[in-house]
């Protein structure tokens, strides 16, 4: 038995998850004040993704009439509210429970316009009544791709068939057509190169979903970890263990990704608040013949704001801000450019275009 074996079954597994006391129900918080809730609809998880150790308990439900009722005290308790996180692995794997608990939460987001966040598995994206119901304007479905390499998905224990994740991401997007969809991609997995992350971010980039990055940590205790010495992936040895280097980067080549994956986001954060910027951008990705013509689009336009002296004081209060954040990873969520700054950017795009189609 291995040792995370043997820390598994001497942990006491609560197996009817109803049994525990709801904070909520019991009027432990006061939300009176309270903008962001977390609903927790499950724990643990069926799959088993090689990085991760949710799986390490089993998955098992709340019921549906807690979770209601945890909803309703919400609801009546909470009259700032404005965010929902809704803790799940995967919401659309218990249909019954997803068709009934999508409802709710739609009806609430709609009447009070809260945003609600839950997570959902591509291999899922399948079980059509349940992602049609989260066809709503303020839900936010996070779709954990993290590469279309297959052998990375197979080393991960992911679905390692890329043209069936294109598949379900597009169907995603034609039955929740008002959702905002993000796919989550994660940099530096064991065996990704640097053309298969590019080649990953560009089509991520193409279907015009919100693109996050997650800069790979390898967690102690997880099948990757004991893993990593042999593949020679290095690890920071502090929390929250982000990769150094991987068996395909050296450390260098891990810090020029991450700097150039910084500038393209730059660029994807600029097109995200400018419907101008946007257009312009998916027009001429379209018509470029570069190979992964939006992330090469996005860095070239990203370069030529970083060499303007104007546009170049935008980029460095971005990257202060993404510095801030003392994380490593990518997200549009965590960072804003002011409508000046915009309008700044859009005005040297129209300088820079004529260098940009040749
Ligand atoms: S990454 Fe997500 S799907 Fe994979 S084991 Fe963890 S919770 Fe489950």
């Amino acid at each position: 038995m291995s040792d995370r074996q043997q820390k598994n079954s001497s942990t006491r597994t609560v197996n009817n998850l109803d049994d525990l006391p709801s904070p909520y129900l019991s009027g432990v918080f006061d939300l009176s004040e309270v903008k962001s809730v977390e609903i927790i609809m499950a724990r643990g998880c069926s799959q088993n993704c090689s990085y991760c150790a949710i799986h390490e308990s089993p998955l098992r439900y709340f019921s549906f009439e807690r979770i209601r009722d945890e909803i309703n005290y919400i609801a009546d308790h909470a009259p700032h509210l404005k965010e929902i996180l809704v803790t799940v692995a995967d919401m659309y794997e218990n249909v019954p429970l997803g068709e009934k608990v999508l409802p709710l939460l739609k009806k609430l987001a709609e009447e009070r316009k809260i945003r609600v966040l839950f997570y959902v598995n591509v291999s899922t994206l399948s079980h059509d009544s349940v992602v049609r119901l989260s066809d709503c304007e303020y839900f936010d479905v996070e779709v954990g791709i993290q590469s279309l390499n297959p052998s990375v998905l197979t080393t991960c224990h992911r679905l390692p068939d890329p043209e069936k994740i294109k598949y379900n991401v597009a169907h995603l997007q034609q039955l929740a057509p008002r959702a905002s969809i993000y796919l989550g991609l994660i940099a530096f997995l064991p065996g990704d190169t640097q053309e298969s992350y590019w080649a990953t971010l560009d089509w991520a980039i193409s279907t015009r979903a919100n693109v996050s990055v997650n800069h790979l940590r390898i967690i102690p205790g997880t099948e990757l970890y004991d893993r990593c010495t042999a593949r020679g992936i290095k690890v920071s040895p502090d929390y929250p263990y982000f990769v150094t280097a991987t068996d395909k980067m050296n450390e260098e080549e891990v810090f020029s990704v991450s700097r150039l994956t910084t500038q393209i986001f730059f660029t994807l954060k600029a097109i995200s608040q400018s419907h101008f910027l946007h257009t312009e951008f998916f027009s001429l990705a379209a018509s470029s013949k570069r190979k992964n013509p939006h992330t090469a689009l996005a860095a070239m336009l990203a370069r030529l704001w970083i060499k303007n002296t104007e546009t170049v004081k935008i980029f460095e209060a971005f990257v202060r801000g993404f510095e801030q954040t003392k994380s490593l990873d990518h997200d549009l969520r965590t960072n804003y450019i002011s409508p000046e700054d915009i309008a700044c950017l859009e005005e040297k795009y129209r300088l820079f275009k004529p260098y940009l189609s040749k």
